[in-house]
């Protein structure tokens, strides 16, 4: 049972008929450990040759700065908290192997093996790769959420909800503005 859940939900990622020397092996992890495994293993979904940033290097740019460096739509997102209209991305549709990083910043948030179809119109994941973001809550529509942002430049991505799918039960609802796509093969979007 636990087995094809795990599969349902790396089916969902678009995992299923990948190569297999391509992608870390997975047979044997169930449950939450299929998730540690996931963010132990993110960096064998990363393109040969690229230089990722790490959360320890804090980037602090001015509001000028910012805009200069962003688009309007990221900038609105990431600097301003703002939300894309839902269906408007298109890393909804984004199926291949890779990691998605900060628009930001150039941060690896997520693999592709970490995301799943939420229905909602927004890229959504189950869980992320290890030190991604900080947290805090957010009383903006009166109940409580948790909001999340970039541990590196500080800027928001979207919020995180506990209706998602196993092996962790976490919805982590991302703005696609605020990414960018690597594929582990071919060019970057
Ligand atoms: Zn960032």
């Amino acid at each position: 049972m636990m087995r094809r859940t795990l599969l349902k939900v790396l089916g969902a990622a678009g995992l299923t008929g990948l190569a297999a020397d391509a992608l870390p092996q997975r047979s044997g992890a169930k449950g939450p450990a299929a998730a540690e495994e996931l963010q132990k293993n993110w960096k064998q979904f990363l393109a040969e040759g690229v230089a990722v940033s790490s959360p320890d290097e804090k980037l602090t740019l001015s509001k000028g700065e910012w805009r200069r460096r962003l688009s309007p739509a990221a900038y609105d997102v990431l600097r301003e908290e703002g939300t894309e209209r839902p269906g408007t991305s298109p890393l909804n549709a984004e199926k291949r192997p890779g990691v998605f990083v900060c628009a930001g910043c150039d941060l690896p948030l997520f693999t592709s093996a970490m995301k799943y179809e939420s229905g909602t119109g927004w890229p959504s994941f189950f869980t992320t790769i290890p030190g991604a973001f900080g947290t805090r809550r957010d009383f903006k529509l009166l109940l409580p959420r948790t909001e999340y942002h970039c541990a590196r430049c500080g800027g928001h991505h979207g919020h995180v909800f506990a209706d998602g799918p196993p092996p962790t039960g976490q919805r982590w609802c991302n703005n696609g503005v605020a990414l960018r796509f690597i594929p582990k093969a071919g060019n970057p979007v």
